[in-house]
């Protein structure tokens, strides 16, 4: 899995989710091995929708809609870390970059989101139109819906008064969780790709080395965890002026973020040069 500071940093910075929440989320999931196996619940591009809904309730119960959105978010770039270190993404992105594994992975993370949207919806309309936990099993039974291997402890999340109310969410995580995972998901794997040995003297914008010249590394919450990325002074600085540019004209932040990140550039370091620009 990702280090703690990129699950953080992205969830909150990309995905506007309360920092606060994320962490106690990250320390829930890591440490509850049972529940994490992200081998086991993410097969495919497809998260089985039982192991889902038992983790997705415990989260909502506690921490509420952002539990939620932070739970999932942790098991995407879980899934997605997983993707770029093992296999043959790993050794293209290892030896090649980013740029030869990133579509294939982002199109898993967001077949997952879709996946997420396909299972619950049904069950969502069969509540919304009146219907109840028999209408719900009937579905199953007749092979319509995803199978269920716990039917009891299926119907006891049904009777839940929370139930319309948590399915809502879910949907409405995942939907939001679109706009921002690819930046989340490109991070991991510059993550990846930059803190190898043989990379790391790399500034990322400019692909040159920074060795023996001025640099900066960016962002500060990676430093403690020797992770950081390392941008020569006068790249991060034009970077800045990008962006001051944009937000200049009236572009908020995020948009400012998208415009001035090309291609495989890390979000972080585009996105702490629109702080800086912000602040000057
Ligand atoms: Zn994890
Ligand atoms: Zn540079």
């Amino acid at each position: 899995m990702p280090e703690w500071v990129v699950h953080n940093y992205t969830a909150k910075n990309f995905c506007n989710l309360p920092e606060d929440i994320c962490v106690e989320i990250n320390r829930f999931i890591d440490f509850n091995p049972l529940e994490h196996d992200v081998n086991r619940i993410i097969i495919n591009g497809h998260w089985d929708p039982e192991a889902l809904l038992y983790l997705a309730v415990v989260i909502y119960e506690k921490w509420g809609y952002n539990g939620l959105k932070c739970m999932l978010h942790h098991n995407l770039l879980d899934y997605a870390h997983k993707l770029a270190t093992a296999g043959k993404y790993g050794w293209l992105i290892r030896n090649y970059g980013v740029a030869y594994a990133i579509n294939d992975i982002k199109s898993f993370v967001y077949k997952v989101l879709d996946g997420i949207t396909n299972d619950f919806s049904p069950i969502l309309k069969i509540f919304e139109n009146g219907g109840g936990i028999y209408e719900v099993v009937q579905k199953i039974e007749s092979d319509e819906l995803w199978s269920v291997k716990d039917l009891k402890s299926f119907v006891d999340i049904l009777r839940e008064p929370y139930i319309i109310n948590f399915l809502k969410d879910l949907i409405k995580a995942v939907n939001e969780l679109k706009e921002c995972m690819d930046l989340c998901v490109l991070e991991v794997l510059e993550v990846e790709f930059y803190t190898q040995d043989r990379f790391r003297d790399l500034c990322p914008i400019c692909f040159s080395s920074t060795y023996g010249e001025d640099f900066i590394l960016v962002p500060e919450e990676y430093r403690p965890k020797n992770l950081a990325f390392r941008v020569h002074k006068k790249c991060f600085e034009e970077l800045t002026k990008k962006a001051r540019e944009l937000l200049d004209k009236g572009l908020n932040e995020k948009e400012t973020l998208r415009k001035v990140m090309i291609k495989f550039m890390p979000p972080s370091i585009v996105w702490e040069a629109v702080r800086r620009a912000k602040k000057v």
